[in-house]
């Protein structure tokens, strides 16, 4: 349920009412804009009655919240959510860009791919250091000295780093990561999502496999539930029978997320399409589409990587590839990247 107050209403009397519905073992979520402020309910608000609180003087309008999301809810907090990471804003225009290698592999491969993809207009890093491998024979990934490596690439660039949990035993470890990866493998952990609502950072939060967009909202639902509320949501493509692409995007869940939701959204058309040739055309389609951010693989020599080689851009191609979303961005009044 929320509950619309009318401009200028006394905080005495707001407060009167939250205390009245807080005694009946509902929390609050209080969102003041610019023009209104609007008091979500969370809990069971069955018993409440709806018509007592219309009839108060403060109270413009109530309305009751079917969908199971609230706190994630547009209906909740009409305005854009905007996360700050450094000194890049995903959101509010900005077209974030994040690339990198999907695995870390050696120091002069990390350092190097993010030097690159920095000078090209990245506005943070991505690598993984703990990998999530359908087959217990392929490169899992550095682990913790992965991570080390990463913090290098961090500290050259002065990037900040995004990167993924697989397990909470490794929480610890990533007290110098800025954003947290939630992979799409790991979307209805929810046990990892109920902890990572008790951290202070930014969750980039990957769409499952096979998940609904409702899906993804509820579990982007526990992390708020926990307080955290700096959720980024990444549509990275879902399953589907067509075989020419490793995932098919989705990029309807753009503006259908944006709808339902404040939170940014970001498409990550590398693990989507499979095939480097891919990445630019969907990652144009992605800018057109509303996205607030791209997160993109990039290696400095793709036939080498250990992992996730055929869809990943050369740093080269990497910078065509800003290049050409800056000029579709540019038609919408955004801007990709660092790039102006
Ligand atoms: C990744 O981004 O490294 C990754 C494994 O992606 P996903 O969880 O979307 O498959
Ligand atoms: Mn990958």
């Amino acid at each position: 349920m929320i509950i619309i107050l009318k401009k200028g209403a006394p905080k005495t009397e707001v407060d009167e009412l939250c205390r009245g519905i807080e005694a009946q073992n509902i929390i609050i979520n209080e969102v003041r804009g610019e023009h209104t402020t609007i008091l979500g309910l969370i809990g069971d608000t069955h018993k409440i009655d709806m018509e007592a609180i219309q009839a108060q003087e403060i109270v413009e309008s109530v309305q009751r919240v079917q969908e199971p999301y609230k706190g994630v809810n547009r209906k909740f907090h009409p305005e854009d959510t905007v996360i700050s990471v450094g000194n890049t804003k995903i959101g509010d225009g900005n077209v974030a860009v994040i690339a990198g290698p999907c695995s870390i592999e050696t120091e002069e491969q990390i350092v190097d791919t993010c030097m690159k993809v920095k000078e090209a207009g990245a506005n943070l890093l991505r690598g993984g250091a703990f990998k999530p491998r359908t087959s217990p024979y392929s490169f899992q990934g550095l682990g913790g000295e992965g991570l080390k490596l990463f913090l290098k690439a961090k500290k050259a660039t002065g990037l900040p780093i995004v990167t993924e949990l697989m397990s909470l035993a490794h929480l610890d470890l990533f007290a110098d990561v800025d954003v947290i990866q939630v992979g799409a493998r790991n979307m209805q952990n929810f046990e990892m999502l109920k902890e990572l609502g008790k951290c202070n950072k930014p969750i980039l939060l990957k769409r499952g496999l096979s998940s609904t967009i409702e899906e993804l909202l509820m579990s982007a639902e526990y992390i708020f539930a926990g307080g955290n509320t700096n959720v980024i949501l990444c549509e990275r493509g879902i399953r589907t029978f067509e075989t020419q692409t490793r995932n098919t995007l989705d990029i309807s869940a753009v503006p259908v997320i944006k709808s339902l939701s404040h939170l940014p959204v970001v498409i990550d058309p590398s693990h989507a399409t499979g095939k480097y040739e891919l990445v630019e055309p969907m990652s144009m389609a992605a800018v057109a589409a509303g996205a607030d951010g791209l997160i993109i693989e990039v290696h400095n020599n793709p036939q080498k990587a250990l992992c996730d080689g055929a869809q990943s851009l050369t740093p080269k191609h990497f910078s065509a590839c800003v290049k050409k979303c800056s000029s579709i961005a540019s038609v919408m009044g955004k801007t990709v990247g660092t790039q102006q």
